[in-house]
């Protein structure tokens, strides 16, 4: 018999009567034959609400006793839903993570998945049942529970799926897919039927913050078929439909689809510029400027250095708005004094907008066309990256709208 794991985000969780729709949703799975491993997260703003509670005790907790904390949102949904379900006839039983196990390192709030359990799970599903088992936490080699970052009901959800390799993933969240850009910028976005797992990435590390990011590489890693759709359609649609409705996050091969060249326009908002001018050309240097940022525990994104004139060259790079003074802090402290560099200069109000598909593998000019579209907009590139399935710009924030919704018309990528 078929298994299919599903996951239900804080708002689908958000009331007894939203959880009595999940049971009645759940049912009707069940009923159609497939065995049910459900993760939900905990009822929304509950884990704001009760990490605010401790923060309202000391400003840095113990991030082990954070997690203790955090943890039991999740337990009060499985429980709520165990009891939904048994309330419409179905036998469901509810799982903290430790009970499964799902075992984790000891990386308090932040934790990574090490291995599942499958024993009592695949019991239990083997005896008819219903199993719910939380999101978002775990257990340590010690006992002590662990959460996987905000979040992270996702990557359990997937995570779990892939242990007890099910046939596919559903993620139910408040939107209905992943569309080809936020329909908040261009009202024209159109919702995608599948995106490639490479994509999906792409785009979720660029700012569509459908899916934490961590439970899109697990999908990729263990080739788990994941989807995102709909928990505010009516639970009792018809499966045939719910079945292909939102967006299957898949593999390249599996789409035997013709493929666009360009699948959406993803961007980043908050990005920040640094630049080093006048910096000497020897070796090293890269390591001297990026090594005190990463010792700061700074993200560094796009990177250009210059052609040299005369043995000096300039030396640019991108941080996460929010670390924007950090980054100059340590710039000024360490690398002025220690690599006799000039001025250094930068820029908080910069953002990045990218082209995503693998499409472009197979397709040339497409870097000219987005910077043809870009300049027909009179619309300055400040930096450029690549990949093999992504181009990203680095431009004024006031000119990010503008971009997308250029790049989205110039590529096609509006609703038919
Ligand atoms: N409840 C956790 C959070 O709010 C995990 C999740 O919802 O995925 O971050
Ligand atoms: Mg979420």
């Amino acid at each position: 018999m078929a298994l299919i794991v599903h996951k239900y985000g804080g708002t689908s969780m958000g009331s007894t009567d939203r959880i009595k729709n999940v049971a009645k949703r759940v049912a009707k799975w069940h009923d159609a034959g497939y065995q049910i491993v459900v993760v939900p997260s905990a009822m929304s703003g509950e884990t704001n609400r009760i990490i605010g509670l401790a923060k309202e005790i000391m400003a840095d907790p113990d991030p082990r006793e954070l997690d203790m904390i955090a943890s039991t949102g999740e337990q009060v949904s499985v429980g709520l839903l165990a009891i939904a379900l048994q309330a419409l006839g179905k036998k469901a039983v509810s799982y903290a993570g430790w009970q499964v196990p799902i075992k984790t390192d000891s990386s308090y709030t932040k934790a990574r998945i090490a291995s599942i359990d499958d024993v009592k799970v695949s019991a239990d599903l083997a005896e008819g049942k219903i199993v719910i088992i939380t999101g978002f936490q775990g257990v340590d080699e010690l006992g002590n529970i662990t959460t996987l970052g905000r979040g992270g009901s996702d990557t359990s959800a997937v995570a779990i799926a892939a242990a007890l390799k099910a046939q596919e993933c559903l993620i139910y969240t408040d939107v209905d897919g992943v569309y080809t850009t936020d329909p908040r910028v261009v009202s024209e976005a159109r919702k995608l039927n599948t995106v490639t797992f490479e994509e999906m990435l792409e785009m979720a590390s660029l700012g569509s913050k459908v899916l934490q990011i961590r439970s899109v590489e697990f999908a990729g890693n263990y080739r788990m078929p994941t989807r995102v759709l709909s928990s505010l359609t009516d639970p009792l649609m018809p499966l045939a439909e719910e079945i292909v409705s939102g967006t299957l996050i898949s593999f390249e091969e599996d789409t035997n689809m013709e493929q666009a060249t360009i699948t959406g326009i993803a961007f980043n908002r908050d990005e920040a510029k640094l630049t080093v001018f006048g910096v000497p050309d020897k070796p090293g240097i890269a390591y001297q400027i990026l090594g005190p940022i990463a010792d700061a525990n700074i993200e560094v994104d796009m990177i250009i250095q210059n052609q040299s004139v005369d043995g000096k060259t300039d030396f640019t790079f991108t941080v996460p708005r929010g670390d924007y003074n950090k980054a100059m802090d340590v710039l000024n402290a360490s690398v002025k004094e220690h690599i006799g560099a000039g001025n250094i200069i930068g820029d908080a109000k910069v953002s990045k907008v990218s082209v995503v598909g693998v499409g472009m593998r197979s397709h040339v000019g497409i870097a000219s066309q987005m910077f043809r579209t870009l300049s027909d907009e009179g619309i300055n590139i400040q930096m450029i990256s690549t990949s093999e399935i992504k181009i990203s710009v680095l431009i004024d924030e006031k000119y990010m709208e503008l971009a997308v919704r250029a790049l989205h018309k110039a590529f096609e990528l509006e609703a038919a």
